[in-house]
């Protein structure tokens, strides 16, 4: 399957303004069409890409660019404009018109993989505009030190800069691809094996996804997992809320208000950086070292996780919507999650399945009574007299989980990894 990896780069601080100065100068190409085509203007791939010679004559510095990034260019809007027709042919009711690119970010520079043939020990050469026949080159080709060993046969590479001005190469490679017979492979220097757990055919693990404990499990053979989120977003939330309000109250632009924000910056991105890394060893847990094959969780687009702004709401009301709301889209990380599982899934063999949760939470797994379960009950006591459980909220759920994918009608295979998001098909 493709993969992609992800290497940090070191450049010249001539090089690095060669990179500045092309993606502005790609993001320039794509804001001017974005704006043309918000002013109605039809888009037709084809008749972009021919219009680029008139662009370049309007701006000579486009030559400086490499063609094929500039190329580039129009694939993207291109996507941009299909997911936006896409999006309105189902009837969406906000369906989203592709947005100019802001000057703060870095235009992502995709290079098609057959221009990159100068790969020498961790040296990728990355081309610039002009030469030969096209005319003075404006940058000499920008040469780039890999921090780490490249895949042996990628198809492209994506440069990108984070927040805090680190260059990267995205090398996105098929793991089939990879140590195939190539006589010039040094021995020494074959990618160490990852260690093979065993794996149950017939074992099902159903987890419960949840904000308190990022993944709550349940197998075939009556064993529960608790899986731990991260756990440092309060702490960090305050860090960053007090770096925040001091830079804030320092004059725009001054010495002290530019260190804050570098400050926050490497903050946030140390914070972002720790959650990414607990998503990514949660998943890799579930798909990797876990027996069991089948591996079930919720339908999240079903769950209610936001908080709605009531009309007369109290003070402490919208606090607590707040608090919670930023915990959903900026601290949870759950969405992001489930998309590791999936290709985590595929990739070690692993079944992935996704089903209907509703009740989930509010259904006794033992008696199917259901009742009221507002956020603070985290266990779950059964109001049916004649059962009486009393179990962990996320346990009783993952219960749920793992009987209604029992029950459900087979074949089971339908829902592999692949077609999540289709049970019709
Ligand atoms: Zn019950």
């Amino acid at each position: 399957m493709l993969l992609c990896k992800k290497i940090k780069i070191e450049v010249s601080d001539w090089d690095a303004e060669a990179l500045e100065f092309m993606q502005a100068k790609c993001r320039g190409l794509y804001n001017w069409w974005v704006m043309r085509l918000r002013n109605g203007e039809r888009w037709n791939l084809e008749r972009a890409k021919k219009s680029l010679q008139e662009s370049k004559a309007y701006d000579p510095e486009l030559r400086c660019v490499y063609g094929k990034l500039l190329a580039e260019v129009y694939f993207r809007l291109d996507k941009a404009m299909q997911a936006f027709f896409k999006r309105l042919a189902e009837g969406e009711k906000k369906p989203g018109f592709p947005r100019v690119k802001p000057r703060h970010q870095f235009f992502t520079l995709c290079y098609p993989a057959m221009y990159l043939d100068k790969i020498v020990g961790n040296t990728i050469v990355l081309p610039t505009g002009g030469g030969r026949k096209w005319g003075p080159k404006g940058y000499p080709n920008i040469v780039a030190h890999l921090t780490e060993d490249p895949p042996e046969h990628f198809h492209e590479v994506a440069v990108s800069r984070d927040a805090r001005g680190n260059y990267y190469c995205s090398f996105v490679y098929d793991d089939t691809e990879q140590g195939k017979a190539d006589p010039e492979s040094k021995p020494g220097k074959q990618r160490k094996k990852q260690k093979q757990y065993p794996i149950r055919e017939d074992g099902i693990v159903a987890f419960d996804l949840g904000i308190k404990t990022l993944a709550t499990g349940f197998n075939d053979q009556g064993r529960f997992y608790h899986i731990g989120g991260f756990k440092g977003y309060r702490w960090y939330n305050k860090q960053l809320d007090k770096i925040r309000s001091k830079r804030d109250r320092c004059k725009k632009k001054s010495r002290r208000y530019i260190h804050l924000s570098k400050v926050y910056k490497r903050v946030s991105e140390r914070k972002r950086r720790k959650q990414q890394d607990c998503l990514h060893k949660a998943s890799h847990l579930i798909a990797h070292r876990l027996a069991e094959r089948a591996v079930v969780i919720g339908d999240l687009s079903q769950r209610q996780m936001v908080i709605k702004k009531q009309g007369n709401e109290t003070p402490k009301e919208r606090n607590k919507r707040h608090i919670r709301n930023r915990m959903v889209y900026n601290d949870w990380g759950v969405y992001g999650f489930v998309q590791m599982l999936e290709y985590k899934c595929l990739r070690f063999g692993k079944e992935l399945s996704i089903i209907d949760e509703r009740d989930t939470t509010k259904m006794c797994h033992a008696c199917k009574h259901k009742q009221d379960m507002p956020l603070w009950k985290r266990t779950y006591r059964c109001e049916n007299e004649n059962c009486g459980l009393v179990m962990d909220r996320d346990e009783n759920s993952a219960v749920n989980i793992y009987q209604r994918f029992l029950a459900r009608p087979g074949p089971h295979t339908l829902y592999e990894c692949g077609v999540l998001h289709d049970p019709d098909a």
